[in-house]
């Protein structure tokens, strides 16, 4: 990682996944580059950001990814999902529109934690997250407002 010039890929779900960050995750690697990430972030509120819905850094660490899907559990139903490739999908393209985000584009970090301080609303936990493994041991619930 450039911290000067090169923006982090990063897709939506996991913006709103490393503010609760914790030191959980689905493997070593993924916890060390989420820890990694997490701390460059946040001592650099100007770092630049790409938000996606493709498989970002985090996903190509964790041991549910095959190919560009998603094998972990679902976070939400059958129907929900649709015609996306998985559930993560689901998530990032919800995360797009309750921060009114456009897909690939280059953000300013300061501009995402605006964003997720202004739009993000408690109700919104379920209709992003769903039935997420993390939801009860982590910090989440707190960025949705919920929380301590
Ligand atoms: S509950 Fe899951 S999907 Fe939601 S922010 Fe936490 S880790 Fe991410």
């Amino acid at each position: 990682m450039n911290p000067v010039s090169e923006p982090i890929t990063i897709r939506a779900h996991n913006l709103i996944c490393l503010q609760g960050f914790e030191g959980k995750g689905y493997s070593p690697e993924f916890i060390e580059l989420m820890d990694r990430i997490h701390r460059y972030l946040s001592n650099n509120r100007g770092a630049r950001v790409i938000v996606t819905n493709r498989p970002d850094n985090f996903c190509h660490s964790c041991p549910h990814l095959d190919g560009e899907t998603c094998m972990g559990m679902p976070s939400h139903s059958r129907s929900e999902i649709g015609d996306l490739p998985d559930s993560a999908t689901l998530m990032d393209n919800r995360v797009f529109e309750i921060l009114e985000i456009t897909p690939e584009a280059v953000y300013v970090w300061g501009e995402i934690l605006n964003k997720i301080e202004q739009n993000l609303l408690p109700v919104h936990m379920d209709y992003i997250c769903g039935t997420c493994e993390w939801r009860e041991s982590s910090h989440c619930e707190r960025t949705f407002r919920l929380g301590g």
